[in-house]
């Protein structure tokens, strides 16, 4: 972040202000962590903070400290709307374009609060006056915890704090696993261990809490899988009569798509899951190595994200989004 920048933030932060901070739609572990380790953060420096997500969070992340306080744009519009316009700072983070934010896109592009986007993901837009993105983090969690540091308030980081950056931080790097995980990551996880966050505790609340219909949904969807075998790629599908067959509740599907990529050779996977609700095929594309699924997403099905980990979507039905997908991969060269 630039030095102007942290002092003209300083600045701001001197003194109580009405904050709002936001995730993307479909808030994920980084977006949950970040926003509310944030929200710990300036409420313990005597802000009036709220978290506002554009749709409900995953359940596995309702454990998450002071989740019970985010207010859901979707279910309620009206008092979300008057936050946000009394709003005098709006913090946006892990995402960078105000679409990632669905319907709540239109109000935001509306407001006259200062924005400042703390973000990794590639091709930032230019709607905050302050912008903190870099797209060599593994996560928004570790900017979150710089961000902290930057404004010389480290100390401030205590267990709640600590709990939800550890979590995103976590999540987004698939264990530590992913090419943005550094040294200093697990430094900065070390610390955050010190403060007692319950490192052994975190991955089983995340991970290890499934339903017995969640993992026999995760059955299907490696039943479903597709090789093809020339691409060095895999895919598969999940229908919304085989999602409601097995009792589908939000956050069953996390996840899911990395086992495309656990096939010996396999360097480029997705999952196409019908969503018949918004009349779209939500699709997540994993690569391992060189192959850009983030400008794959853009180019193809209006998404975007990381190299190596995307998102997209598809206004066509299964089968022709099936279709379109095999016929692009088989002209890549992987
Ligand atoms: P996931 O597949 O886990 O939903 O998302 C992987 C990454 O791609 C995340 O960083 C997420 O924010 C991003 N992503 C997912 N869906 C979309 C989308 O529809 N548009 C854009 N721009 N990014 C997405
Ligand atoms: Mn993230």
């Amino acid at each position: 972040m630039k030095i102007q920048d942290i002092q003209a933030i300083q600045l701001l932060l001197a003194t109580p202000k009405k904050i709002v901070i936001i995730p993307h739609r479909g808030p994920d572990g980084d977006a949950m962590g970040s926003t509310l380790g944030l929200y710990h953060f300036l409420i313990k420096n005597n802000h009036q903070a709220t978290v506002i997500a554009p749709n409900d969070f995953p359940n596995f992340l309702a454990w998450l400290p002071g989740s019970e306080t985010v207010k859901i744009f979707e279910k309620e519009t009206e008092i979300c709307t008057q936050i946000l316009e009394e709003a005098e700072i709006i913090f946006t983070l892990d995402f960078n374009a105000f679409h990632r934010t669905g319907e709540m896109e239109h109000t935001l592009a509306k407001l006259k609060a200062t924005f400042i986007m703390i973000d990794h993901h590639q091709k930032p837009d230019d709607y905050a006056k302050y912008t903190y993105s870099d797209t060599s983090y593994g996560s928004t969690c570790e900017m979150v915890y710089n961000f902290i540091t930057f404004l010389n308030k480290k100390e401030d980081i205590d267990k709640t704090i600590a709990t939800c950056i550890y979590t995103g931080i976590l999540t987004d790097s698939g264990s530590f696993r992913f090419p943005g995980t550094t040294g200093n990551t697990h430094r900065i996880i070390a610390e955050l261990i010190d403060l007692g966050v319950e490192n052994t505790q975190i991955p089983v609340l995340l991970f290890d809490n499934s339903s017995f219909s969640r993992l026999q949904l995760l059955g299907r969807a490696l039943q479903n899988m597709k090789i093809l075998e020339d691409h060095k790629t895999s895919y598969t599908t999940l229908t919304q009569e085989e999602l409601d067959s097995f009792n589908y509740v939000k956050g069953d599907t996390e996840g899911i798509v990395n086992y495309g990529l656990s096939i010996k050779d396999i360097v480029f996977t997705a999952i196409f899951i019908e969503n018949k609700d918004e009349g779209i095929i939500k699709i997540s594309f994993r690569s391992q190595g060189g192959f850009d699924v983030n400008q794959f997403a853009r180019d193809h099905f209006n998404g975007g994200g990381h190299s190596n980990a995307a998102g997209g979507r598809s206004e066509v039905s299964m089968e022709e989004t099936v279709k379109k997908f095999e016929d692009l991969v088989t002209k890549l060269k992987l």
